[in-house]
Parts: C-alpha cells; sequence; structure tokens
C-alpha cells in the first residue's frame, strides 16, 4: 500500500481503487451541444447499474450560456467565499483552466458578528459580475434581501443562503424573477421543509430551481456543521430538482473538503460548490475551509474520475 500526502492520496488511492489510471472518454450525439464539465470531458454514456437509486435522476435546468445542471450534467462551482477586490481576476482565470464554468463570491455576507468583514456590496458584485464576462463563466451570488434583487442584474445565478432558506417573503419575489435560484438547506431545516421552501419559488413562477445540502447543526463540533450526505440522495427520491453540495460549509475545514465532495458525488450530486482563496489564510472570510488553487485543480480532477465512473457504470 503506498502512503501519499494529503490531496494525493486521494487522487491515486481512488483512481486505483476505481482501477483508472487516466480517464475514459467517449462521445455522445446526445450531449454535443452541452457546456458542463461531464460532457467537455466528453464521457456522457448514461446507464445505472442502481437498481433501487439513481443518482441522475433530476430534471435537466439550462443556467444560460449553454451549461446544464441535472440528469447526468454535473457543474462545479467555485471561487472564495467573499470577493474581496482585485483577487477575483486572477482567481476566476484559473478555476475557468481547470474547467470550471460557475464562478462564486460572497458581495453582501450574512456573518454571525457584525464586527466581520460583511463583503463589498455592490462593488463585489461588479467585480464578481466583470471577472465572470472576462472568463465566459457564469457567476453566482448570496442575495439576502428582496430589495437586492436589482442590484443582482449581472449576476446569472441567485443564491439564497442558508441562514435564509425559510424567508418565504424573498423565496416570493425570487419566483418572480427569471434567473436560477441556488437554495440552500437551512441550518435545522428538514429535508420536506427544504422542499417547501423550494416550492414557494416554482409557485411565484421560477422553475430553475438548485438544492444545495451544506451541512446541519448536530450536537457535533468537530466540524462547523455536519454534512447529511444521506439527504442528497433523499431529494432525489423525493424530488426532481437537482442538488448540488457545498462541502466546504458543510464541514468548515479544509481536509475534509476533498473526501465529502466525492461522498457527495456517490450520492448523487448534480454539482460541487467549493470555495478556493489564493492565499486562505490572508481570505477575509472562512479561511479554514478554502482550498487553494493548487489543491482545488487535484479535487476536480478526481471529482471528474469519479463522474465519469459512475456514469459508465
Ligand atoms: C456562502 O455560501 O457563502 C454561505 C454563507 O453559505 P451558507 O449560507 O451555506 O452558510
Ligand atoms: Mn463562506
Amino acid at each position: 500500500m503506498k502512503v501519499y500526502k494529503t490531496q494525493p492520496f486521494i487522487s491515486e488511492c481512488f483512481l486505483e481503487m476505481i482501477g483508472m489510471t487516466e480517464i475514459n472518454q467517449k462521445n455522445s450525439k446526445d450531449h454535443n451541444l452541452c457546456n458542463c464539465m461531464t460532457c467537455n470531458s466528453e464521457t456522457v454514456h448514461i446507464s445505472s447499474s442502481f437498481e433501487s437509486y439513481n443518482p441522475f435522476s433530476s430534471q435537466v435546468i439550462e443556467l444560460g450560456k449553454g451549461q446544464l445542471i441535472g440528469g447526468g450534467h454535473f457543474q462545479a462551482i467555485a471561487g472564495p467565499c467573499s470577493v474581496e477586490g482585485d483577487h477575483i481576476f486572477e482567481l476566476a482565470a484559473q478555476l475557468k483552466s481547470f474547467g470550471v464554468s460557475i464562478l462564486r463570491g460572497g458581495a453582501f455576507k450574512p456573518r454571525t458578528s457584525p464586527d466581520s468583514f460583511q463583503g463589498l456590496g455592490t462593488e463585489g458584485l461588479r467585480l464578481l459580475s466583470q471577472a465572470g464576462k472576462e472568463n465566459d463563466m457564469l457567476t453566482v451570488s448570496e442575495i439576502m434581501s428582496e430589495r437586492d434583487i436589482e442590484l443582482y442584474n449581472d449576476i446569472d445565478i441567485l443564491q439564497v443562503g442558508a441562514r435564509n432558506c425559510q424567508n418565504y417573503s424573498l423565496l416570493k419575489e425570487l419566483g418572480k424573477t427569471n434567473k436560477p435560484i441556488l437554495l440552500k438547506r437551512g441550518m435545522a431545516t428538514t429535508i420536506d421543509e427544504l422542499i417547501s421552501c423550494a416550492r414557494y419559488i416554482t409557485q411565484a413562477g421560477n422553475q430553475r430551481v438548485i438544492l444545495c445540502e451544506r451541512g446541519i447543526r448536530t450536537f457535533e463540533n468537530k466540524t462547523r456543521n455536519t454534512f447529511d450526505v444521506s439527504a442528497i440522495a433523499s431529494l432525489h427520491n423525493e424530488c426532481s430538482f437537482p442538488v448540488i453540495a457545498d462541502p466546504s460549509h458543510a464541514t468548515g475545514r479544509k481536509n475534509l473538503v476533498a473526501p465529502c465532495s466525492l461522498s457527495a458525488l456517490a450520492c448523487g450530486a448534480d454539482g460541487l460548490v467549493v470555495e478556493v482563496h489564493e492565499n486562505p489564510k490572508e481570505a477575509l472570510s472562512d479561511k479554514e475551509q478554502a482550498l487553494t488553487p493548487s489543491e482545488y485543480k487535484q479535487l476536480i480532477h478526481d471529482v471528474k474520475a469519479m463522474h465519469n465512473f459512475m456514469l459508465n457504470a
């Protein structure tokens, strides 16, 4: 048994485990119009050997710029916790080169303490949108109040954070927009409640909802939250919304992000949102959980390998 350190351990052992040394590549006529990470890697044959559980059962949602999510289309979403300034441009270019098509970054931040960095506000949104445009990426950022909707005109996907999951007036207003909504599970929101929250958006007219498991609050304090990986599979059984996972907020610890990402995939996650910072020690928020770009590059390599393996299983 070879012993590797940190990230390479996961990568090499994982590939050995699934009997792959390189990613299998196949073409598919069905998916040749799509740009998602699955199709870019040209491995698109979907045949599930899971009898009672289909990890690719969610509906396909169009996100913009030819990007799809759900039903076997996988999206890697990455970026800093908070947009802090011009750093977003270099980071976006790096992430794009790793195959990321959706750039995340907070501008209006829901911080526990009012003394903590609150985000750059409208300037943060402007920088995020510009970095996205320069690198031909979609952008996603958290919106905290329905009063702010106009400020997000240049942002492609609106994120509802855990703290606002059951803010019904916000959900109803977002249901009147024509943008995809990334709805995160609240810290104490049950699976049924989360689905009801999504229905507030769809009943107001907007069908493009993506759910996100980001950990729930339990007695465990070794991690920031408890990653409820079974929620991903449960949600696929209960509804047809695409489901992604956020292993960064779920664990709060960078060394748990890679293993939890792979477990999310195994449960059928249609995407992952991961916090990446060029210099995590200096990050203005969530420095404990941010990966460096090179750590993320390794992770995304493993994720692609595993997703391809599942599609071909
Ligand atoms: C975030 O994504 O930046 C965030 C604050 O996440 P959550 O709402 O899951 O805590
Ligand atoms: Mn964060």
